[in-house]
Protein backbone atom coordinates (compact mmCIF):
# COMPACT_ATOMS: atom_id res chain seq x y z
CA UNK A 1 0.00 0.00 0.00
CA UNK A 2 2.99 1.87 0.51
CA UNK A 3 3.60 2.20 -3.51
CA UNK A 4 0.51 2.95 -3.62
CA UNK A 5 0.31 6.21 -1.53
CA UNK A 6 3.61 7.76 -2.93
CA UNK A 7 2.20 6.59 -6.35
CA UNK A 8 -0.85 8.19 -5.82
CA UNK A 9 0.68 11.34 -4.05
CA UNK A 10 2.97 11.83 -7.10
CA UNK A 11 -0.04 11.54 -9.70
CA UNK A 12 -2.02 13.93 -7.94
CA UNK A 13 1.15 16.57 -7.61
CA UNK A 14 1.53 16.45 -11.51
CA UNK A 15 -2.15 16.86 -12.53
CA UNK A 16 -3.72 19.84 -13.01
CA UNK A 17 -7.29 19.36 -13.31
CA UNK A 18 -8.66 16.44 -10.57
CA UNK A 19 -11.99 15.45 -10.40
CA UNK A 20 -13.59 12.99 -8.07
CA UNK A 21 -16.46 10.36 -8.14
CA UNK A 22 -17.47 9.41 -5.09
CA UNK A 23 -19.91 6.58 -3.79
CA UNK A 24 -21.72 6.07 -0.25
CA UNK A 25 -18.41 4.03 0.74
CA UNK A 26 -17.25 7.55 1.92
CA UNK A 27 -19.64 8.51 3.78
CA UNK A 28 -19.38 4.88 5.95
CA UNK A 29 -17.26 6.31 8.65
CA UNK A 30 -19.47 8.84 9.19
CA UNK A 31 -22.10 6.66 10.24
CA UNK A 32 -24.08 6.35 7.22
CA UNK A 33 -24.70 3.02 6.00
CA UNK A 34 -24.35 1.99 2.50
CA UNK A 35 -26.64 0.24 0.28
CA UNK A 36 -24.49 -2.65 -0.89
CA UNK A 37 -22.13 -5.02 1.13
CA UNK A 38 -21.95 -5.49 4.85
CA UNK A 39 -24.31 -3.47 7.46
CA UNK A 40 -25.87 -1.78 3.85
CA UNK A 41 -29.38 -1.27 3.78
CA UNK A 42 -30.21 -3.56 1.64
CA UNK A 43 -29.34 -6.60 3.61
CA UNK A 44 -33.15 -5.37 5.33
CA UNK A 45 -35.08 -3.32 2.57
CA UNK A 46 -35.61 -4.68 -0.68
CA UNK A 47 -34.71 -2.19 -2.58
CA UNK A 48 -37.64 -2.25 -5.20
CA UNK A 49 -39.80 -2.21 -2.58
CA UNK A 50 -38.48 0.53 -0.75
CA UNK A 51 -36.08 3.06 -3.18
CA UNK A 52 -38.00 2.27 -6.50
CA UNK A 53 -40.43 5.40 -7.55
CA UNK A 54 -43.50 3.48 -8.21
CA UNK A 55 -42.98 2.22 -4.86
CA UNK A 56 -42.80 5.85 -3.61
CA UNK A 57 -45.84 6.69 -5.79
CA UNK A 58 -47.77 3.67 -4.52
CA UNK A 59 -47.99 4.20 -0.90
CA UNK A 60 -45.44 7.18 0.09
CA UNK A 61 -46.78 6.56 3.97
CA UNK A 62 -44.86 3.25 3.82
CA UNK A 63 -41.54 4.57 1.72
CA UNK A 64 -41.12 7.58 4.27
CA UNK A 65 -42.13 5.17 7.38
CA UNK A 66 -39.48 2.69 6.66
CA UNK A 67 -36.96 4.41 4.51
CA UNK A 68 -37.17 8.06 4.61
CA UNK A 69 -37.32 8.22 7.99
CA UNK A 70 -34.76 6.41 9.10
CA UNK A 71 -32.18 7.98 5.92
CA UNK A 72 -33.20 11.68 7.33
CA UNK A 73 -32.52 10.85 11.10
CA UNK A 74 -29.04 9.25 9.91
CA UNK A 75 -28.20 12.12 7.78
CA UNK A 76 -29.85 14.93 9.95
CA UNK A 77 -26.86 13.82 12.77
CA UNK A 78 -23.59 12.87 10.04
CA UNK A 79 -20.60 14.88 10.17
CA UNK A 80 -18.24 15.11 7.45
CA UNK A 81 -15.58 12.19 8.04
CA UNK A 82 -11.19 12.53 7.13
CA UNK A 83 -12.44 11.17 3.94
CA UNK A 84 -14.30 13.90 2.80
CA UNK A 85 -12.22 16.60 4.69
CA UNK A 86 -9.12 15.09 2.67
CA UNK A 87 -11.12 16.17 -0.89
CA UNK A 88 -11.83 19.93 0.86
CA UNK A 89 -7.83 20.09 1.22
CA UNK A 90 -7.48 19.19 -2.20
CA UNK A 91 -9.41 21.54 -3.48
CA UNK A 92 -7.85 24.29 -1.25
CA UNK A 93 -4.43 23.15 -2.24
CA UNK A 94 -5.84 24.13 -5.97
CA UNK A 95 -6.11 20.67 -7.03
CA UNK A 96 -9.50 19.36 -7.42
CA UNK A 97 -12.11 20.96 -8.89
CA UNK A 98 -15.15 19.19 -9.34
CA UNK A 99 -16.41 16.17 -7.00
CA UNK A 100 -19.64 14.34 -8.73
CA UNK A 101 -21.29 12.56 -5.71
CA UNK A 102 -23.63 9.65 -6.15
CA UNK A 103 -24.26 10.76 -1.90
CA UNK A 104 -27.31 12.24 -0.95
CA UNK A 105 -25.81 13.05 2.47
CA UNK A 106 -24.59 16.93 1.80
CA UNK A 107 -21.03 16.29 3.47
CA UNK A 108 -18.79 17.67 0.67
CA UNK A 109 -20.35 20.93 0.88
CA UNK A 110 -20.58 20.54 5.17
CA UNK A 111 -16.43 19.99 4.47
CA UNK A 112 -15.71 22.70 2.32
CA UNK A 113 -15.54 21.56 -1.13
CA UNK A 114 -17.32 24.68 -3.25
CA UNK A 115 -18.25 22.41 -6.56
CA UNK A 116 -20.32 19.72 -6.17
CA UNK A 117 -22.76 17.92 -8.49
CA UNK A 118 -25.61 15.82 -6.80
CA UNK A 119 -25.47 12.84 -9.23
CA UNK A 120 -28.71 11.76 -7.04
CA UNK A 121 -29.68 14.41 -5.84
CA UNK A 122 -29.85 15.42 -2.20
CA UNK A 123 -32.10 14.60 0.96
CA UNK A 124 -31.27 17.70 2.53
CA UNK A 125 -34.44 19.13 0.39
CA UNK A 126 -38.21 17.83 0.25
CA UNK A 127 -40.09 18.74 -2.98
CA UNK A 128 -44.00 18.48 -2.96
CA UNK A 129 -45.25 15.80 -5.35
CA UNK A 130 -48.02 18.05 -6.62
CA UNK A 131 -46.90 21.30 -6.68
CA UNK A 132 -43.07 20.72 -7.04
CA UNK A 133 -42.62 23.45 -3.69
CA UNK A 134 -39.41 22.92 -2.33
CA UNK A 135 -38.16 23.15 1.71
CA UNK A 136 -35.47 22.92 3.73
CA UNK A 137 -35.40 19.61 5.60
CA UNK A 138 -35.47 21.93 8.52
CA UNK A 139 -38.60 23.20 8.01
CA UNK A 140 -40.29 19.65 7.66
CA UNK A 141 -42.08 18.13 10.60
CA UNK A 142 -42.04 14.77 10.36
CA UNK A 143 -44.17 14.44 13.43
CA UNK A 144 -47.14 13.73 10.87
CA UNK A 145 -46.09 10.61 7.70
CA UNK A 146 -46.31 11.64 4.95
CA UNK A 147 -44.99 15.08 5.63
CA UNK A 148 -47.56 17.64 3.81
CA UNK A 149 -46.99 20.69 1.76
CA UNK A 150 -48.81 24.33 2.08
CA UNK A 151 -50.92 22.84 -0.91
CA UNK A 152 -51.55 20.01 0.79
CA UNK A 153 -49.64 17.72 -1.50
CA UNK A 154 -47.03 14.75 -0.24
CA UNK A 155 -43.21 15.97 0.32
CA UNK A 156 -40.31 13.61 -1.28
CA UNK A 157 -36.60 13.67 -0.72
CA UNK A 158 -35.49 15.90 -3.62
CA UNK A 159 -33.26 12.65 -4.74
CA UNK A 160 -33.14 10.56 -7.70
CA UNK A 161 -35.18 7.16 -6.92
CA UNK A 162 -34.41 4.02 -8.73
CA UNK A 163 -36.14 4.34 -11.99
CA UNK A 164 -36.12 8.21 -12.34
CA UNK A 165 -34.15 10.08 -14.49
CA UNK A 166 -31.03 11.65 -13.57
CA UNK A 167 -31.31 15.44 -13.20
CA UNK A 168 -30.09 17.02 -16.86
CA UNK A 169 -27.98 19.40 -15.59
CA UNK A 170 -25.80 17.21 -13.39
CA UNK A 171 -25.79 14.83 -16.57
CA UNK A 172 -24.28 17.13 -17.98
CA UNK A 173 -22.06 18.77 -16.04
CA UNK A 174 -20.45 15.80 -14.98
CA UNK A 175 -19.58 14.27 -18.17
CA UNK A 176 -17.62 17.75 -18.89
CA UNK A 177 -16.07 17.09 -15.68
CA UNK A 178 -14.86 13.52 -16.55
CA UNK A 179 -13.68 14.98 -19.88
CA UNK A 180 -11.59 18.08 -18.67
CA UNK A 181 -9.81 16.25 -15.97
CA UNK A 182 -6.78 14.73 -16.22
CA UNK A 183 -7.06 12.46 -13.05
CA UNK A 184 -10.25 11.09 -11.46
CA UNK A 185 -10.07 9.86 -7.92
CA UNK A 186 -12.84 6.82 -7.48
CA UNK A 187 -13.53 7.08 -3.46
CA UNK A 188 -16.18 4.64 -2.18
CA UNK A 189 -18.72 3.56 -4.89
CA UNK A 190 -19.10 -0.09 -6.25
CA UNK A 191 -19.64 0.97 -9.36
CA UNK A 192 -22.69 -1.07 -10.36
CA UNK A 193 -25.37 1.78 -10.60
CA UNK A 194 -25.59 3.34 -14.25
CA UNK A 195 -25.27 5.90 -15.56
CA UNK A 196 -22.79 6.91 -12.71
CA UNK A 197 -20.69 3.79 -13.20
CA UNK A 198 -20.23 5.41 -16.76
CA UNK A 199 -18.42 8.60 -15.15
CA UNK A 200 -14.92 7.03 -14.61
CA UNK A 201 -15.19 5.65 -17.90
CA UNK A 202 -15.72 8.98 -19.82
CA UNK A 203 -12.51 10.04 -17.91
CA UNK A 204 -10.42 7.27 -18.99
CA UNK A 205 -12.09 7.50 -22.71
CA UNK A 206 -10.35 11.15 -22.59
CA UNK A 207 -7.32 10.32 -21.52
CA UNK A 208 -7.47 10.84 -17.45
CA UNK A 209 -5.89 8.49 -15.23
CA UNK A 210 -8.21 6.80 -12.86
CA UNK A 211 -7.30 6.07 -8.81
CA UNK A 212 -9.63 4.12 -6.98
CA UNK A 213 -9.75 4.24 -3.35
CA UNK A 214 -11.90 1.48 -1.63
CA UNK A 215 -11.47 -1.97 0.72
CA UNK A 216 -12.81 -3.77 -2.13
CA UNK A 217 -12.09 -4.53 -5.90
CA UNK A 218 -15.02 -2.95 -8.22
CA UNK A 219 -15.92 -4.10 -11.90
CA UNK A 220 -13.43 -0.71 -12.60
CA UNK A 221 -11.05 -2.57 -10.78
CA UNK A 222 -8.15 -3.31 -13.50
CA UNK A 223 -10.32 -2.46 -16.25
CA UNK A 224 -10.88 1.02 -15.80
CA UNK A 225 -8.97 2.24 -13.21
CA UNK A 226 -5.21 2.54 -12.95
CA UNK A 227 -4.95 0.96 -9.50
CA UNK A 228 -6.75 0.31 -6.68
CA UNK A 229 -5.62 2.08 -2.84
CA UNK A 230 -7.67 -0.77 -0.60
CA UNK A 231 -8.55 0.93 2.53
CA UNK A 232 -11.03 3.20 4.12
CA UNK A 233 -11.29 6.54 2.15
CA UNK A 234 -10.51 8.48 6.11
CA UNK A 235 -7.07 7.03 6.34
CA UNK A 236 -5.74 6.71 2.58
CA UNK A 237 -6.63 10.14 1.92
CA UNK A 238 -4.30 11.26 4.97
CA UNK A 239 -1.97 9.30 4.04
CA UNK A 240 -2.15 10.40 0.46
CA UNK A 241 -1.99 14.23 1.66
CA UNK A 242 0.89 13.29 3.98
CA UNK A 243 3.31 11.64 1.14
CA UNK A 244 1.96 14.78 -1.22
CA UNK A 245 3.50 17.34 1.39
CA UNK A 246 6.92 15.35 0.86
CA UNK A 247 7.34 15.75 -2.86
P1 LIG B 1 -22.69 1.17 -2.62
O1 LIG B 1 -23.47 1.10 -1.36
O2 LIG B 1 -23.18 0.39 -3.77
O3 LIG B 1 -21.17 0.72 -2.38
C1 LIG B 1 -20.37 1.23 -1.37
C2 LIG B 1 -18.90 1.00 -1.74
O4 LIG B 1 -18.09 1.57 -0.71
C3 LIG B 1 -18.48 -0.47 -1.86
O5 LIG B 1 -17.74 -0.63 -3.04
C4 LIG B 1 -17.58 -0.69 -0.63
O6 LIG B 1 -16.55 -1.64 -0.86
C5 LIG B 1 -17.01 0.69 -0.42
N1 LIG B 1 -16.56 1.00 0.97
C6 LIG B 1 -16.93 0.41 2.13
N2 LIG B 1 -16.32 1.00 3.18
C7 LIG B 1 -15.53 1.99 2.68
C8 LIG B 1 -14.68 2.96 3.25
N3 LIG B 1 -14.49 3.07 4.58
N4 LIG B 1 -14.00 3.81 2.41
C9 LIG B 1 -14.19 3.73 1.05
N5 LIG B 1 -15.00 2.84 0.48
C10 LIG B 1 -15.69 1.98 1.27
O7 LIG B 1 -22.57 2.69 -2.94
P2 LIG B 1 -22.70 3.50 -4.28
O8 LIG B 1 -21.83 2.91 -5.33
O9 LIG B 1 -22.52 4.88 -3.91
O10 LIG B 1 -24.20 3.28 -4.82
C11 LIG B 1 -25.35 3.25 -4.00
C12 LIG B 1 -26.38 4.34 -4.22
O11 LIG B 1 -27.01 4.52 -2.98
C13 LIG B 1 -25.84 5.68 -4.55
O12 LIG B 1 -26.27 5.97 -5.82
C14 LIG B 1 -26.45 6.68 -3.56
O13 LIG B 1 -27.40 7.49 -4.22
C15 LIG B 1 -27.19 5.88 -2.56
N6 LIG B 1 -26.74 5.99 -1.15
C16 LIG B 1 -26.26 7.17 -0.66
C17 LIG B 1 -25.82 7.25 0.67
C18 LIG B 1 -25.28 8.56 1.19
O14 LIG B 1 -25.72 9.61 0.75
N7 LIG B 1 -24.29 8.55 2.08
C19 LIG B 1 -25.87 6.12 1.49
C20 LIG B 1 -26.39 4.92 0.96
C21 LIG B 1 -26.81 4.88 -0.38
ZN1 LIG C 1 -47.34 21.62 -2.89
Amino acid sequence: MDDLIRRAAKDLAAAGNVAALTGAGISIESGIPPFRGKGGLWERFDPMEFAHIDALMRDPTKVWKVLIKEMKEILDRAEPNNGHKGLAKLEARDKLKTIITQNVDGLHQAAGNTDVIEYHGTFAWQRCMDCGKKYENREVDVSKIPPRCDCGGILRPDAVFFGEMIPAEAMWRSRQAATDCDLMLVVGTSAVVQPAAMIPVIAKENGAKIVEINPEKTPLTFEISDYLIMGEAGEVMNRILEAMEKI
